[in-house]
């Protein structure tokens, strides 16, 4: 299997070329949507394949490789947020990767391999450690047991403890070019205006379109360009059930984002399909209306979360933006 991805290629190739010298630790840096995951994951299989190519890709048909496709690998350990029940009794996705997980990694890199071989762990985010789970696992990067290998994926490298940091080999995974992405989303049947709302990574705009994401931001853009006709009470009653919170904070605040651009006379960024509503807009609007509201938006950040009221927060919200007009 060639890189997952063809602008991973050139990271690709970097990865096969460690396999001689294999480091203790290798940190894939880079935003999201980009493969990080994918890259770690194939990179993975083909360290733990019993009967790789000669350039280092997973046969595909061992043991190892059966193994690994069914998540049941014994020489491989994926920590990453796990669900969990809440007080509530609600499961959600946890927010941070519990020391406990990583104590069993921490077991786990002890042990001898069941192949007799290579042994990896990857983890994912490696921002989501917190730091007891951070602390529990630098002992083994410090030193970690022959023939083990860590992975970790960042969005958000500079989050990372710098005793973390100083451990890894970091490789940076950075965005595809426009062209590239342009052609690889063509393959998919996609449009290139999605990647704007990507914000230029091609697997983000591949998802949002799975969920429907450009739907809805159709119908909330149109109500937004209504400016001071919208009808508040009616739309929030509309949307409050239906609309993911923080799909509604992305697009609300993007959409402030590029009303203020629009205002100071630049170009918009994320709705550039929007562009003739966003300058037309941005004429009427009160610039410090706007800039608080988007200020408030960016603080209050996930507020719309909140299971109450979320239809009165919504409607407070669309008045509040009515009146910056
Ligand atoms: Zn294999």
């Amino acid at each position: 299997m060639p890189a997952p991805y063809p602008w991973l290629s050139p990271l690709w190739n970097r990865l096969q070329s460690m396999r001689q010298r294999l480091p203790h630790s290798v940190l894939l840096a880079g935003p999201q949507g980009v493969g990080k995951l994918e890259l770690a994951q194939a990179w993975a299989k083909s360290l733990l394949c019993e009967k790789p190519s000669p350039e280092g890709e997973a046969c595909g048909q061992c043991e190892g490789c059966h193994w690994f496709e069914a998540g049941t690998h014994p020489d491989f350990k994926h920590l990453t947020l796990i669900e969990k029940e809440n007080r509530e009794g609600e499961v959600k996705l946890a927010t941070e990767i519990s020391v406990e997980q990583a104590r069993e990694a921490v077991e786990f890199v002890q042990l001898s391999t069941y192949r007799a071989g290579r042994r990896l762990v990857l983890v994912e985010p490696a921002e989501a450690l917190n730091t007891a789970s951070a602390n529990a696992l630098l002992k083994v990067l410090e030193e970690p047991p022959i023939n083990t290998v860590f992975v970790l994926i960042s969005h958000q490298p500079r989050q990372l403890l710098p005793t973390i940091l100083s451990r890894c080999h970091k490789l940076e995974v950075g965005l595809p070019s426009r062209e590239d992405s342009r052609k690889w989303l063509k393959a998919q049947g996609l449009d290139e205006t999605l990647l704007d709302w990507a914000g230029g990574a091609p697997l983000t705009a591949l998802a949002d379109r799975e969920e429907g994401q450009q739907e809805i931001r159709a119908e909330i853009l149109k109500a937004l360009s209504q400016g001071n006709s919208l009808d508040a009470v009616s739309l929030a009653e509309n949307w409050y059930r239906r609309l993911p919170a923080r799909l509604w904070h992305r697009i609300s605040y993007r959409w402030l984002l590029d009303l203020l651009a629009s205002s100071l006379g630049g170009d918009v960024r994320f709705n550039p399909d929007f562009s003739k509503e966003l300058a037309r807009l941005g004429k009427q609007v009160k610039r410090a209306g706007l800039l608080d509201l988007a200020q408030e938006d960016m603080k209050a950040g996930r507020w719309v979360e909140h299971p109450l009221n979320r239809q009165q927060v919504l409607e407070a919200w669309l008045t509040s933006y009515r009146q910056v007009f």
